[in-house]
């Protein structure tokens, strides 16, 4: 089977975990900050702050930018479900905010009619979390220019999004944002086996976060009476146990290396799909112009009239392992009891309708994409 993602891992990736292992700190060591600082640089930000998912970055997030109970977070509906759950642990309400058909983002002209109608009814959001679907960002822009207006904070769920840039800068930086939210699961662009992390670029949300990862406990700024007590430490907050282990940072580490080839492989075989999808008149979601992509996914788009199920069906048969990203989240059973239903976000449901995800990973050969492409033809001959 030509698996949809695939992690790649050298031997420097090998020999760097191992180094760890036969060091004095296998958490709590010196790759954690190290890889905080390979990913700040990386992405122009102050503050990086390493955890062990993108959905405990996402929770740590919504914290310190006071989420909690009687607050609204709004999400796309096309995600993983961890970018709406967030919300859900800070014990806030979620709601969606309808996508484009061409690329499953946000629909910022949705947002700018939802939060209008929000604020006559004095129900506007604290956080929305926008998420930049296989790689390509989201109208950032648009979406800063109505956080400014309408008074909230963002958060970006760039999971499949490390080494994508928007208006030459890269994500991460958090340049219309507030926070921004990576994951390194395997099939991720780099990863750490699981790891996530967030980054800032406002001194207060760093630390929060650094705190609420690790219980809420700090041995910083203690009260001046405890000063002389080497032992002491504080818990300030109500944190939990999210630290990212020196063996995945010092994995993360070594993978930063490769991020910059990884993502023009990716790029480059994106640009071969693009070309042969073309000639066979598939439709499938593209970057807009001011961004260069991470390309995380590579989703088609099938004509309305085309049975998505069969489609799938005979890729698999074909040892291609096909895809879908994502069932739209408030038609999962769980949002249905929270009061969502079929119905309420039709282009997101529309959109689920008609996708399909083709493998794609630097690993992959042009010869594997030709024998992919081969078999959609039949696609296009009825
Ligand atoms: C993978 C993913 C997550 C969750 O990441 P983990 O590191 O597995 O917790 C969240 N949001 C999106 C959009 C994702 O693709």
């Amino acid at each position: 089977m030509i698996q949809y993602g695939k992690q790649c891992i050298n031997q420097e990736d090998i020999d760097a975990v191992v180094s760890v292992l036969k060091s004095d700190f296998l958490t709590q060591g010196p790759q954690v900050p190290l890889f905080e600082s390979r990913l700040s640089q990386f992405t122009q930000v102050k503050y990086a702050v390493a955890v062990n998912s993108a959905t405990s970055a996402l929770h740590i997030a919504c914290l310190a930018l006071g989420v909690g109970k009687g607050d609204r977070v709004w999400t796309s509906p096309i995600t993983f479900v961890a970018s709406a759950n967030s919300a859900l642990y800070c014990g806030a309400d979620v709601d969606f905010v309808d996508v484009e058909l061409l690329t499953g983002n946000m629909d910022m002209s949705q947002l700018r009619l939802k939060l209008a109608d929000a604020k006559r009814k004095g129900l506007l959001p604290k956080v929305v979390i926008p998420v930049h679907l296989a790689g390509h960002c989201c109208d950032m822009k648009s979406l800063a220019q109505l956080a400014t207006e309408y008074d909230f904070k963002v958060i970006e769920d760039a999971s499949h999004c490390i080494g994508a840039r928007y208006r030459q800068s890269p994500i991460g930086s958090c340049q219309y944002s507030d926070i921004t939210v990576f994951s390194f699961h395997p099939v991720k662009i780099i990863t750490t086996a699981e790891g996530g992390a967030a980054t800032t670029n406002d001194a207060t949300l760093a630390k929060s976060m650094q705190l609420l990862r690790s219980h809420g406990v700090t041995r910083d700024e203690l009260h001046a009476d405890h000063s002389d007590e080497a032992w002491y430490y504080e818990q300030q907050a109500l944190g939990f146990n999210y630290r990212m282990t020196e063996l995945q940072a010092a994995l993360g580490v070594s993978q930063f290396k490769k991020l910059t080839d990884l993502v023009r492989r990716r790029n480059i075989l994106a640009d071969y799909y693009a070309e042969q999808l073309t000639a066979l008149n598939i439709e499938f979601v593209a970057p807009g112009e001011d961004s260069y992509s991470a390309w995380h996914l590579m989703i088609i788009l099938l004509p309305e009239q085309i049975d998505r199920k069969s489609v799938f069906e005979q890729l698999r048969e074909a040892n291609i392992g096909v895809n879908v990203h994502y069932i739209p989240v408030h038609t999962q059973p769980y949002y249905g009891k929270l009061g969502f239903k079929v119905g309420d976000f039709p282009v997101a449901e529309a959109f689920y309708q008609r996708i399909i995800t083709l493998p794609l990973h630097p690993q992959l050969e042009f010869a594997q994409l030709d024998y992919i492409c081969e078999q959609l033809k039949f696609l296009t001959s009825r």
